[in-house]
């Protein structure tokens, strides 16, 4: 046992193998635990199956001295993980007179009589702890033995492994596992307007300079995100030193595209910096639908520098809500830089805003031709006197392609408002 290190995590339920359930008990462990400095190594899914569980266990408490096992302490003979893990330290099952007559008791409180079956959720290996679950039926089970290792038995339903987690289990893992000298510590910088791999080919030189950091990138779908580790390896300070620094080569290598940090949201700090500024915006969406509108208002506080937002789906609805020249629709077409401006233009001329976006494009599936492909999306943006309609060409299905077109159009007039 001595020299190992670190925890597995065991999720148990054959709802996870058929994956009509989310591991999310093991996900919220994970950030929980590296908030503190204790690192999972490695999670295992296994179905209802005394052998599956056990055998699971036993391989990982041949490699780390502690494992969290989610699930299968329930009443009903699908739940087996009380008897596996027994059967493995070679404890027998006995009834906890105590904890029966608390069971026994909430039913009695509900007006009833306690099922027989449930007699089996007091049934604690003899040796092992009880902790006590003031949320639901089944307590945590802690079993703990120099030769074996430590095994925390948990409820699988979220919130009362959650409980469980922060109401003693925590506390028996640190006391065997003692978390290294740091705990995670992590960054996050957003960028938007760039594809994955020439990001990674623009700061592959910084990325080779940062260990003992890690760089990741994570795609969301409208930015992707930078998130710089720092794994517990560094004593506290010197890791938010090495982070600083890192965060920052990456930020000035980047420039404008990276807009954020943590989980900032693009809308928000466009809707601040309007704020800041006193400035009002108006929108005028064709292919987005009012998706811009959408993002802008989110935040509490938007009718601060929010004034408008039109829907213009038709031809005929630009030509009548916003007084585009019909003869640009046959000149350009709907989707084209001339459409764009005169959506810009026309928006503002009509709400006396000083800012405005406008967009028009091809969400697909169908509509895209050889010239003006699916994905063809024409945004404008003007902050006062200035004024850009750009081009981009997205891909995705429509939802991704209105999402990216979205973020797109917001990140276009944070970018001119930030360089006045
Ligand atoms: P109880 O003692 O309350 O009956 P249990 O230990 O028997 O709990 P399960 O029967 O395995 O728990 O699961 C109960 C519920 O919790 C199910 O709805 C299941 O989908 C959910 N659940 C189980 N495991 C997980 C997991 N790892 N992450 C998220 N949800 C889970
Ligand atoms: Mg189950």
């Amino acid at each position: 046992v001595s020299g190992r290190s670190g925890i597995e995590v065991v999720a148990i339920g054959d709802e996870l193998l058929l994956g009509d359930t989310i591991d999310t008990n093991g996900a919220w462990l994970g950030q929980r635990l590296a908030g503190m400095g204790l690192r999972v190594m490695r999670r295992s899914v296994v179905g209802d199956d005394e052998k599956a569980i056990r055998s699971a266990v036993e391989a990982a408490l041949a490699r780390v001295p502690v494992v969290i096992c989610s699930g299968g302490l329930g009443p009903t003979p699908d739940d087996r993980t009380r008897a596996a893990v027994a059967g493995l330290y070679g404890w027998p099952l006995e009834v906890d007179e105590s904890w029966l007559a608390v069971i026994r008791e909430r039913f009695t409180r509900r007006g009833m009589v306690m099922p027989l079956i449930n007699r089996v959720q007091a049934e604690v290996p003899r040796g092992a702890t009880l902790v006590r679950n003031e949320v639901g039926t089944a307590p945590g089970l802690i079993l703990d033995s120099d030769k074996i290792g430590l095994a925390a038995l948990l409820p699988g339903v979220p919130s009362e492994f959650r409980w469980l987690m922060e109401h003693g289990v925590i506390e028996h893992i640190t006391r065997r596992s003692p978390p290294s000298a740091g705990r995670v510590q992590k960054r996050v910088l957003r960028v938007t307007g760039i594809a994955e791999s020439a990001l990674a080919e623009r700061i592959a030189d910084v990325e080779s300079s940062l260990a003992p950091l890690t760089l990741a990138y994570l795609p969301t779908g409208t930015s992707i995100d930078l998130r710089l580790t720092c794994w517990g390896d560094l004593p506290e300070a010197e890791a938010g030193a090495a982070l600083d620094t890192a965060e920052q080569k990456l930020a000035e290598r980047l420039g404008p595209l990276a807009w954020g940090r943590g989980d900032d949201d693009l809308a928000t700090l466009l809707g601040e910096a309007l704020r800041a500024r006193g400035l009002r915006i108006a929108v005028a969406e064709s292919c987005t639908g009012g998706l811009v509108a959408k993002r802008l208002t989110d935040a509490a506080g938007a009718s601060d520098y929010m004034l408008a937002g039109v829907i213009t789906y038709s031809n005929e609805s630009k030509q009548t809500l916003l007084g585009v020249d019909p003869a640009l629709f046959e000149a350009h077409g709907a989707v084209s830089e001339a459409v764009a401006g005169a959506m810009l233009e026309g928006v503002r001329v009509r709400t006396g805003a000083t800012c405005a976006i406008s967009v028009t494009g091809v969400a697909g599936p169908g509509g895209g031709t050889a010239e003006k492909p699916v994905g063809t999306v024409w945004i404008g943006a003007a902050a006062g006197e200035r004024t850009r309609v750009s081009l981009y060409r997205l891909f995705g299905t429509r939802a991704e392609i209105r999402a990216r077109a979205c973020q797109a159009a917001l990140k276009q007039l944070f970018d001119l408002l930030r360089e006045t």
